[in-house]
């Protein structure tokens, strides 16, 4: 199968299975996404969701993050990865959002990237999540699965794979498919032991065609014979029904 099917075959499988993807985060603003998306870098979503409702609370505006130390927000986020320096990040963050962008969260690539603690996977995200801008993410997730798919081709870095998946997706799709890809890789292709035997889309995944071909032929061989052993079992049973008819109908005559 070449690339453009895999890609077509991509788009219509999620577009019909998961045609109202979203984040995982929770949050009630630009402001708390940002936050949350911060949060997240090598941490779970779950785990994000579990410590954020107590620091929105405290925090509920840039302003306010603005005025706290990194030592006080630390003891609100302790629990997830990288605390001191993910602290640090959001006081920098808050300070400058309020300082330079009069406390709202920019709308521009190059303008979230100024932001402490904001690259270009966190600037994707707010830009795609909160503007509706059709830009693509990419994370772990959504660079082990593209590239097992086989949607991108000898893509060594995140941006190598976004640049591909920008150029050969539909224009009105990098925004799902940045939590198609991510949702896939949490719960099916996952990173050690990909659950391919489950897989919904192995069919058209490069990954599963080299992995798995000679499995899938002997399948596709062993239905081949169970249907014809079927088939001959229906043809005895079709002869038996019409002898015993015959031999109704000529004991009854
Ligand atoms: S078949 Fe396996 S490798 Fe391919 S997408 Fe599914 S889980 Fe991932």
């Amino acid at each position: 199968m070449n690339k453009k099917d895999r890609y077509k075959y991509f788009v219509e499988y999620f577009s019909k299975h998961q045609p109202d993807a979203e984040t995982e985060l929770h949050y009630g603003s630009p402001y708390e996404l940002l936050v949350a998306v911060i949060l997240s870098a090598q941490c779970t979503d779950k785990r994000i969701n579990q410590v954020t409702p107590a620091l929105f609370e405290r925090f509920p505006t840039a302003q306010a993050l603005a005025a706290s130390t990194p030592e006080e927000v630390f003891t609100y986020i302790r629990s997830v990865s990288y605390p001191n320096n993910k602290a640090k990040h959001l006081v920098g963050m808050a300070k400058m959002l309020t300082d330079v962008f009069n406390g709202e969260v920019p709308s521009g690539i190059d303008e979230l990237q100024k932001l402490p603690g904001v690259g270009r996977k966190t600037a994707n995200v707010i830009a795609s999540v909160v503007f509706d801008e059709q830009a693509i993410a990419v994370d772990t997730h959504v660079f082990r699965v593209a590239n097992r798919i086989g949607l991108t081709t000898n893509a060594r870095t995140p941006l190598a794979v976004e640049k591909q998946l920008m150029k050969y997706l539909p224009k009105d799709a990098p925004r799902i498919a940045h939590h198609w890809l991510i949702l896939h890789g949490r719960y099916v292709c996952v990173a050690r032991n990909p659950k391919c035997e489950i897989c919904p889309i192995s069919w058209f995944c490069k990954y599963y065609e080299q992995t798995h071909t000679e499995p899938a032929l002997n399948k596709a061989e062993a239905l081949k014979v169970k249907k014809a052993k079927d088939q001959k079992k229906k043809t005895a049973l079709n002869k038996i029904g019409k002898e015993l008819k015959k031999r109704s109908v000529d004991n009854n005559g």
